[in-house]
Order: C-alpha cells, then sequence, then structure tokens
C-alpha cells in the first residue's frame, strides 16, 4: 500500500462514507477532486438534510450516487425500480439521470423518510418520475411476478433495503428485469496510437463514431489521447481511462519511496486527474476499482 500519512486525522466526517479504500486521504481526493464539484445543488441540498437525520448511516454516499447517475445515463435506462428509498439521495441521482419520461418505481416501508427527501426532489423538477409505494416489497413483487407483462420490462433495478431478504429479492427481480446482449468484433492494430488517432481525427467519418473507449497504456500519452478521442467518441458516448489512482501514489508525501516508474508517471496521472475534472465537454466519475478508472461521459 502507498504512503498516504496514517498520522493524519480522518478528514472525511461525511456520512455514507462506504467506500473500501484503506485510505482517508485518497477518499476525501476523491470527493474533492471528482464528485463534490462536479455534485448537482440538489444532491448536495439532500445530503445535507439527510445528514442532520439521526439514522444518515443509511444514506448512500456522494461517490456512489455520483456512480449511479453516471452507470444510467451509460445504459439508457428508461425504466427503473429502486427497492429502499430512505430520504431518496439514490433516488434523486437516478430521477436526475433518466429521460424526462423515464419512470423510477420506487419502494419503501417508510413514508417519513421519503418526504424529508421529497420537496428538494420536487424542487428539482424531477419528481413526476417517481412512482413511491409505502410497504414491504416483497408482496408487491409476488404481484409483478404473476403479471407477464411486468416480465423483463425494468432496464435497471437499485437494491438498497434489508439484506435478510436480498435473495429473495433476486429470486423475482430476475424475472422482471431485462436480458441484456453484447456483441463485439476485434479489429487489432500493431503500433503506437497516436499517429492513428491523428489519422483519424484528420478523417471527420471517424468523428463521434465511438460509443466506448478504454485507455490503458502509455500515462504520459493520456492527455495527448484525451485531446484527440474527444472529436472521435460520441456525445453520449464513454472514454474510460485507466490507473487513474495511479497506485496511490497521488497523495504521498513527496519524500514516500516509489518505484522509478511509479514516480515517473505520477505527475502526468495527477495533471490528467485536474484536466478531467475542469473539462466542461465531459460528465466524469473516479472509480475506486482495480487501481482507479475514470469514466468520461462526453456531452459536448
Ligand atoms: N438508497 C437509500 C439512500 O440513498 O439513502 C438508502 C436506503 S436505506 C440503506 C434502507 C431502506 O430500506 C430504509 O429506508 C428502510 O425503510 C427500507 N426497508 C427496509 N425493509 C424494507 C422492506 N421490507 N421493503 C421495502 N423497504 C424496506
Ligand atoms: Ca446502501
Amino acid at each position: 500500500m502507498a504512503a498516504t500519512g496514517d498520522a493524519q486525522p480522518a478528514k472525511h466526517q461525511e456520512v455514507g462514507h462506504k467506500s473500501l479504500l484503506q485510505s482517508d486521504a485518497l477518499y476525501q481526493y476523491i470527493l474533492e477532486t471528482s464528485v463534490y464539484p462536479r455534485e448537482p445543488e440538489s444532491m448536495k441540498e439532500l445530503r445535507e438534510v439527510t445528514a442532520k437525520h439521526p439514522w444518515n448511516l443509511m444514506t448512500t454516499s456522494a461517490d456512489e450516487g455520483q456512480f449511479l447517475n453516471l452507470l444510467l445515463k451509460l445504459i439508457n435506462a428508461k425504466n427503473t425500480m429502486e427497492i429502499g428509498v430512505y430520504t431518496g439521495y439514490s433516488l434523486l441521482s437516478t430521477a436526475l439521470a433518466l429521460p424526462e419520461d423515464g419512470k423510477i418505481l420506487a419502494l419503501d416501508i417508510n413514508r417519513e423518510n421519503y418526504e424529508i427527501g421529497l420537496p428538494i426532489i420536487e424542487k428539482a423538477g424531477v419528481a413526476h418520475k417517481i412512482d413511491f409505494r409505502e410497504g414491504p416489497a416483497l408482496p408487491l413483487l409476488d404481484q409483478m411476478v404473476d403479471d407477464v407483462t411486468f416480465h423483463g420490462s425494468f432496464d435497471f433495478i437499485f437494491v438498497d433495503a434489508d439484506k435478510d431478504n436480498y435473495l429473495n429479492y433476486h429470486k423475482r427481480l430476475i424475472d422482471l428485469v431485462k436480458i441484456a446482449g453484447v456483441a463485439h468484433k476485434i479489429d487489432f492494430r500493431e503500433g503506437p496510437a497516436l499517429p492513428l488517432l491523428d489519422q483519424m481525427v484528420d478523417d471527420v467519418t471517424f468523428h463521434g463514431s465511438f460509443d466506448f473507449i478504454f485507455v490503458d497504456a502509455d500515462k504520459d500519452n493520456y492527455l495527448n489521447y484525451h485531446k484527440r478521442l474527444i472529436d472521435l467518441v460520441k456525445i453520449g458516448g464513454v472514454i474510460g481511462y485507466d490507473n487513474t489512482l495511479w497506485n496511490g501514489s497521488l497523495v504521498a508525501p513527496p519524500d514516500a519511496p516509489l518505484r522509478k516508474y511509479v514516480r515517473y508517471y505520477r505527475d502526468f496521472v495527477l495533471e490528467l486527474n485536474k484536466a478531467l475534472a475542469a473539462d466542461s465537454r465531459v460528465e466524469i466519475c473516479q472509480l475506486p476499482v482495480g487501481d482507479g478508472i475514470t469514466l468520461c461521459r462526453r456531452i459536448s
């Protein structure tokens, strides 16, 4: 593990801190660099209201909220379900991600907590997408399983409720969620990427033609790639940059013993993270998965 200053006090006192990251400094870095600067005002307001509630530990964290929001846009989700609403942080992040005619069936045994968040959801102009049902989820799921018109009808289902029922939920939800299909072809090209990207940028037929681009090559070229890929990816498409936490070295003190290549590429990764967070052409989500991956959805 990288030296991340264990002597420092834990800075984040946020509710909903459920990250598995071992370093508080690294989690704080993600929140401050990639999450809070891009958090919609309404989600911030709901997060702050929820923080004052006695059960605030139940809330979805801001980084997970950002992840859900991006994921739902990526899969073009329209019809979704949420089991376990509490004050509605994940519900609001879902509602903001869905198109105007999107729908969320939201289930919770407790309406009172939902009503804490409801005025903020209404103010955000997304309440019309939500169909909140008070009561235990299982009987309602049983009703839906009995009605074949519900089979395969949900693009996305978020379960965040009573863990002792998860297997019971899964048995029913597997019928209610859509079946996915994937297919792809590989066209392998040997050689440095940059000249090939330059050729493609010069040919407008490639512009906006990629749904997804995964970058996991020479980190000192990531920003050069980004300058070109932004033209090649579709509006609404995604570029994924891998290793954006760079062995945790980003928050290491200056005298930390780092391997030579880690130290060499570190400044390039720091520069990339700053540039992506400031790039208004993309929505971003930096995930602490593996060595960190930053997803960028092109919006303009
Ligand atoms: N996703 C929420 C958020 O972003 O704040 C947090 C949900 S909280 C962890 C769990 C919720 O599950 C509580 O609001 C609780 O009332 C609800 N719950 C517990 N048992 C349930 C059941 N059988 N059916 C539906 N909801 C239930
Ligand atoms: Ca949760």
